[in-house]
């Protein structure tokens, strides 16, 4: 592609993915504010990672999670010392379920919309400034846009206010493109995509607000290109992400554009612990 390609290993947090950096923050300041229990909402990674972080803390973990979480998941939070409640079709109905059980001395964990959740994942663009890269283009998967505003932080405390931030959606889950398409924060119907850790209907008003403000540029990858860049990352990487993780990848592998004008581009590899061997090959047969 003309230019040196960074790859930001967050697949390789304990939690499985970059997860661990702003949920592990968020609880830390909970707890450090007197919070004895932390709960979270998310069959996915974001309930793993508090899962980790409460175990870290020595603080009890339930987190709700709705009936079509799959048993993996469940099994994964639970193998993490937490209490798993199934309760609600729905994430809607699991966040309300969850917020209540926190008001009684407990902290929630939203998955994207927290700032300390973002002064977290901030970190991990201060520790590419520490490593003496100056990137000039930052790739990153949006979901909620929690990544999105964390990292968009952490440029800005690092003098990194010009780099040009590519976020990636899969077309099922577009939120963000969406919202910026149309100049106001508006939400999905509904989420159609295997990137399941990408299913925001909306994006975190801040992660809109930071999108037009600074040099963020949406784009979009089908199910399709995100899936062959999960195989493609596992042979040439040896490491198994989601499809949440392979759009930002899709959207380098696939670029048909040049990048010689960038000298150094960091792709965060979120990774996720979602998906199997047999699941990406089930997906790869069907596209
Ligand atoms: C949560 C998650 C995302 C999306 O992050 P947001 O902060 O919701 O935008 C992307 N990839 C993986 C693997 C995730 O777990």
């Amino acid at each position: 592609m003309g230019t040196r390609v960074w790859l930001k290993m967050e697949a390789l947090q304990p939690s499985g993915s970059f997860k661990c950096r702003g949920v592990g923050e968020a609880c830390r300041y909970y707890v450090m504010q007197g919070a004895t229990e932390l709960v979270a909402s998310s069959g996915g990674n974001a309930g793993l990672a508090v899962a980790y972080a409460g175990r870290q803390l020595g603080v009890p973990v339930t987190v709700v999670v709705p009936t079509t979480t799959s048993q993996r998941a469940i099994d994964l939070i639970i193998l993490e010392g937490a209490k798993v409640l199934v309760q609600g079709e729905r994430w809607n109905e699991s966040h309300k379920v969850a917020l209540s059980l926190a008001e009684q001395g407990g902290a929630y964990i939203h998955p994207f919309d927290d700032p300390h959740l973002w002064q977290g994942h901030a970190s991990m663009i201060d520790e590419i400034y520490q490593s003496d890269i100056k990137p000039d283009l930052v790739v990153l998967s949006v979901g909620g846009g929690g990544l999105l505003c964390g990292a968009i932080e952490g440029l800005r405390r690092n003098g990194g206010t010009d780099v040009t931030v590519w976020a990636i959606e899969t077309v099922g889950t577009a939120s963000l493109n969406t919202a910026l398409a149309v100049d106001r924060l508006t939400g999905l119907d509904h989420i159609d995509s295997v990137a399941t850790s990408l299913g925001a209907l909306c994006v975190a008003e801040q992660a809109f607000k930071l999108s037009r403000e600074h040099d963020v540029k949406s784009k979009l990858v089908t199910d399709k290109q995100a899936i062959a860049a999960c195989d493609r990352f596992l042979d040439e990487q040896r490491m198994l992400v989601e499809p949440a993780c392979g759009a930002s990848l899709a959207a380098l592998y696939d670029c048909n554009e040049s990048l010689a004008n960038y000298n150094d581009v960091v792709v965060i590899v979120c990774g996720g612990v979602g998906t199997t061997r047999k699941q990406l090959n089930d997906w790869l047969t069907k596209s």
